[in-house]
């Protein structure tokens, strides 16, 4: 069952009713949801892997707990920070996208993203430029393209904090 931003266009408060409808008809038909959405608040609820991607291209891919949490894809990261969340235990990073964003019918040279990736300094001599950045495995079933060197993927804070009660 392909659900291609099924809830998008309704109002919050039958948003609920429509996600939990999907999630009955999954259940009773024993079948798989590729739910597609820009709404990571929905996505971590319903979702057991997450695929992000961008201009065209799978950028990461994980089980839920793997993608919500660092190392993070650069993408993943600016994409956490605009989850809007209401409660106030929730401290989240404010991450600004500069740069243009690409045609996909003429996308850029090398990593997709590099003409709105903050970390793209941190890789040198212009590499993200030039090349694609190819699959790599961070954990079992979590991969990111990234050229980013494993010690800075690693060390990446997490976007979003619940605080201890
Ligand atoms: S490959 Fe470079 S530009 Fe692309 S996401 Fe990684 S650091 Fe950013």
């Amino acid at each position: 069952m392909v659900a291609d931003e099924p809830v998008s266009a309704l109002d919050v408060s039958v948003q609920a009713a429509g996600t939990e409808l999907l999630m009955e008809i999954q259940c009773k038909e024993k079948t798989t949801l590729l739910f597609i959405s820009h709404d990571l608040s929905i996505v971590r609820y319903l979702a057991d892997r997450v695929l992000v991607m961008y201009l065209g291209h799978v950028v990461e891919t994980g089980s839920t707990d793997q993608v919500f949490s660092p190392p993070y894809h650069p993408y993943t990261e600016a994409l956490l920070s605009a989850v809007p969340i209401a409660d106030t235990r929730v401290s989240k990073k404010h991450i600004v996208l500069e740069g243009d964003i690409p045609s996909a019918v003429n996308p850029p040279p090398g990593c997709p993203f590099q003409t709105r990736c903050r970390w793209k300094a941190q890789v040198p001599e212009g590499l993200c430029e030039r090349e694609i950045p190819a699959p790599r495995q961070l954990a079992e079933g979590h991969q990111v393209k990234c050229h980013l060197d494993e010690a800075i993927l690693r060390a990446m804070e997490p976007v979003i904090e619940i605080a201890a009660e």
